[in-house]
């Protein structure tokens, strides 16, 4: 009998990574292994080791997920399995039913899939009942990422380091940039982006001075150092930003090797070049 929880602990290294989720910035990165129940990690099948052969009674698992269709993108398993965890940790898979210990959870996943909790690179709503609803679809993780979030630092205390789901936002160009061009106090957030229709903001329609481009980037380095998980540009919204202070931005961004997250301008937006003009 092949010791079937060690090999799928060393085997499964990179599937754990899986679940590995932000809390609130990079350096701060938690390993959970959450489970919902359209929501776990799993192996695959493997010749090296049976994870069946630990179905003969001789174990018994805190909690035991039953019947559900286990999908691992990472081994390309997708089939229907019992999964044994203990202590948090997903410790055997089997084709064949696994016993809970006495006080052990049983839950029965049929006609559920049972899957690593999604990760959302593009979620806006950053509020309780958005966070609802994406647990209902699997994502454990929700991240603003590609208009960011500015300040980071209010953002996050905000949120008290508590949220349904994991959550994570980039430090906003818009955001930052406002306050680095007024020198007044500027903020993004999930309700509300700026609205060329709305706004009589002239900082979104003009380039920034040499010394508002040297403020933005402080203010940018800022953000990531209060958790802020790279850069989010909404360059649809400010058709001001010319490509010397998008370049410089996203060297800043790659001195501190951080990802830049973009919202491209519209096709339309002939005016100001199209979507690729501050690319060029
Ligand atoms: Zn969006």
């Amino acid at each position: 009998m092949v010791n079937a929880g060690s090999w799928i602990r060393s085997e499964t290294t990179a599937a754990w990574r899986l679940l590995r989720v932000v809390k609130r910035a990079p350096t701060l990165f938690t390993v959970t292994w959450l489970l919902v129940v359209s929501s776990a990690a799993c192996v695959s099948d493997d010749e090296r080791g049976d994870p069946r052969s630990v179905a003969d009674g001789a174990r018994r698992f805190d909690l035991v997920i039953a019947n559900g269709r286990v999908i691992d993108p990472e081994t390309g398993l997708d089939a229907v399995r019992y999964i044994g965890i203990e202590d948090g940790t997903i410790v055997a898979l089997s084709e064949a039913a696994l016993d809970i210990t006495d006080d052990g959870l049983f839950v029965d996943a049929g006609q559920l899939v049972v899957a690593p909790g999604f990760i959302d690179l593009h979620a806006h709503g950053q509020d309780v009942a958005s966070s609802r609803y994406q647990a209902m679809d699997g994502v454990t993780t929700a991240l603003e990422l590609e208009v960011g979030v500015f300040p980071v630092d209010r953002w996050y205390d905000e949120r008290g380091g508590e949220g349904l789901i994991n959550f994570g936002a980039s430090v906003s160009h818009q955001g930052a940039r406002v306050r680095a061009m007024r020198s007044a106090f500027a903020s993004v957030n999930s309700e509300g982006t700026f609205s060329l229709g709305e706004s009589s903001d002239d900082t979104l329609y003009r380039a920034a001075s040499d010394g508002e481009l040297t403020r933005l980037k402080v203010l940018m380095e800022e953000g990531l150092r209060a958790g802020g998980i790279g850069f989010g540009f909404g360059l649809s919204y400010t058709p001001g930003v010319s490509h010397r202070e998008l370049l410089q931005l996203f060297q800043v961004a790659a001195a501190s090797d951080v990802p830049s997250f973009v919202h491209l301008r519209s096709a339309r937006d002939f005016a100001h070049g199209g979507p690729l003009a501050p690319f060029q």
